[in-house]
């Protein structure tokens, strides 16, 4: 037996569940479906990148508890099964903002979640990233590969932050058993990612949708792998109840790679858009490639991702065209 302790794992009965981050983008996507399934959702978030309207549709439901928290502050008393650790700024814009503050909440908050997992005999998920493997020299990236991460640079607060993370992970499971689950997940996109949000996809969308130049780094030619939302929350909550020795890392994303420059196309004509491309520098340890390597997930978890991603983005872009409007519209009142 791995582990020394009884985690009261979801088949079909309802649990209690903290999502830490739950008000930011997958994390609130998260809380839906664990509502929706018939569990006890308690979201612990300070808000930093996140926003209640999110939780709009929650906050009346009589299962789900918002609290505004900090990871980095002791946690409240609560009961506890599950605990996903979301709680972490994810765009390179928010997290490079205030890189210390970042790499106290990936380091301080996931130990502050596993004392907390450890008193409560709780199972932790931790949201780690496939940016662990930095600017990989192995292509596509399989959890076994450990990565090639600059230490000092301006990604380093995040990438570093949450590798340690997950070296804290394993050695509360090591020296506590404390069950852990680590996903780490692969760029992720769809509603509710915020408009200033700075990632990619916001990015070209909102820019295809307002007629401004879509804002290509570098030459384009660097590639990502686009998950739409929804198959990355399926993928977290079969990884948080997967049995036996399944501890992760488990790759989470789509593995269908699409350059920056082919996105752009994409959304252009999917946008109906006359926007040009405008070329501008590369930040400075801008990954060239990305794909992750999921058979893992897919023998373990039995998860693949379901959408496309033309399919992920009809959805999105439909979400982006409902909030611009309703921006514009308070604009001209
Ligand atoms: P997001 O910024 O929308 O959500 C993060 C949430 O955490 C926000 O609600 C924010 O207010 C909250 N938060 C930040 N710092 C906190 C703190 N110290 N205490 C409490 N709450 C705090 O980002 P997201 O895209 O939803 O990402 C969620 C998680 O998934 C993050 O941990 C991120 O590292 C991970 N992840 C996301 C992606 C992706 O493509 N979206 C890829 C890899 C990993
Ligand atoms: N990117 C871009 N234009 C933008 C925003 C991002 O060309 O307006 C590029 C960025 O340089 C990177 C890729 O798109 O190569 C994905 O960036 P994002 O910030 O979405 O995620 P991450 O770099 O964390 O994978």
């Amino acid at each position: 037996m791995p582990f020394g302790r009884q985690v009261r794992v979801y088949r079909g009965e309802s649990v209690k569940i903290i999502v830490a981050g739950g008000a930011g983008f997958i994390g609130s996507h998260l809380c839906d479906r664990l509502v929706a399934e018939g569990h006890q959702v308690w979201c612990i978030d300070n808000l930093q990148t996140g926003a209640l309207s999110n939780l709009a549709e929650l906050s009346t439901h009589p299962n789900f508890h918002f609290l505004q928290s900090d990871i980095r502050d002791p946690l409240p008393d609560l009961d506890c099964d599950q605990f996903y650790n979301l709680a972490c700024p994810a765009a390179p814009i928010h997290y490079q903002a205030d890189p210390i503050g970042t790499l106290r909440t990936c380091v301080v908050g996931t130990l502050n979640a596993l004392e907390f997992c450890q008193k409560k005999g709780a199972r932790l998920l931790q949201a780690s990233t496939s940016e662990v493997y930095g600017d990989p020299t192995v292509h596509p990236q399989p959890e076994k590969y450990v990565g090639a991460v600059s230490c000092t640079g301006p990604r380093a607060c995040y990438d570093e932050g949450k590798r340690a993370a997950e070296t804290a992970c394993f050695d509360f499971n090591r020296q506590y058993n404390v069950e852990i689950r680590v996903a780490r997940i692969f760029n992720t996109y769809g509603p509710r990612m915020s408009v200033g949000d700075g990632r990619v996809v916001p990015n070209f969308v909102t820019q295809a949708m307002t007629g401004k130049g879509l804002t290509v780094y570098g030459s384009g030619s660097q590639t990502r792998s686009f998950c739409y939302v929804d198959d990355t929350v399926d993928g977290l909550i079969r990884l948080m109840n997967s049995e036996g020795s399944v501890v992760g890392p488990v790759n989470i994303g789509n593995d269908e790679e699409f350059s920056v420059r082919e996105l752009a196309e994409i959304v252009t004509t999917m946008t109906n858009s006359k926007s040009p491309v405008v070329y501008k520098d590369l930040p400075q340890d801008d990954p060239h490639i990305r794909r992750p390597d999921i058979s893992r997930a897919r023998e373990l978890l039995s998860w693949a991702p379901t959408l496309k991603l033309r399919e992920g983005l009809g959805p999105t872009i439909a979400w982006y065209q409902t909030r611009l409007a309703a921006t514009s519209k308070v604009r001209t009142k």
